[in-house]
């Protein structure tokens, strides 16, 4: 029937109101800020950037490839390339972004960016306390604003951040795994004196 989904919501709104006077459940409003909801694993707003370890600017995953900014549809992070490298998680130098902006008075959650991201640098947050008096400088978020511990990713989506962090753990490993191979010397010819066997290498930035 045209219209039943509308009948419905509004049947369920007045069993709400009219509950709400004798019992609890029904009522379906806290009174924020001094209360809150619960948090919803599910639940996402504006992006964030992850970075590993304490450091936020060395552990950061971003590499500047700028597949998000590219794929953001209302254009609202802005992405400036390092000229240098540093090594990322794995030990591999890579760019990172010199400049990482998200203008969260556009940004409209769609989490597309999040969906691009080959490094899992970027995931959505939940956190809802964003007031601010400024309507454009104030809802223009800079690297550092958007940093964000791997700590705190599994604090607000722990199921998420776990499957992530055994498809990372495992992509390290095949990496570390290549380290000695590409570092040993080459296969002596047949006719040249036994070398000692290859060492693995130490020293080297994980
Ligand atoms: S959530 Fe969507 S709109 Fe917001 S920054 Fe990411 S891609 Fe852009
Ligand atoms: S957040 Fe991801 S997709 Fe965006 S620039 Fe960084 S590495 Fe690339």
């Amino acid at each position: 029937m045209v219209g039943e989904g509308i009948l419905k919501g509004l049947a369920e709104t007045a069993r709400n109101f009219f509950g709400s006077y004798v019992s609890k459940e029904r009522l379906t409003t806290v009174q924020y800020p001094e209360q809150r909801l619960p948090r919803i694993e599910a639940a996402r707003n504006f992006p964030f950037l992850v970075f590993d370890g304490s450091d936020w600017q060395q552990g950061m995953r971003c590499v500047a490839c700028q597949i998000c900014e590219k794929e953001c549809p209302p254009k609202c992070i802005l992405i400036e390339k390092s000229k240098d490298k540093k090594p990322d998680a794995v030990g591999k130098q890579q760019f990172y972004p010199a400049v990482f902006d998200i203008d969260i008075s556009v940004c409209m959650s769609c989490q597309i960016c999040v969906e691009v991201c080959p490094f899992d640098a970027i995931k959505m947050d939940v956190d809802v306390d964003l007031p601010t008096d400024n309507r454009f400088g104030g809802l223009l978020l800079d690297k550092q604003q958007l940093a964000k511990s791997n700590e705190y990713y599994h604090g607000i989506h722990p199921t998420e951040a776990a499957a992530v962090d055994a498809a990372l753990a495992e992509e390290r490993a095949k990496a570390q795994a290549k380290k000695p191979a590409a570092a040993a010397p080459p296969a002596a010819p047949p006719s040249a004196a036994p070398v000692p066997e290859a060492q693995p290498v130490s020293g080297e930035s994980k």
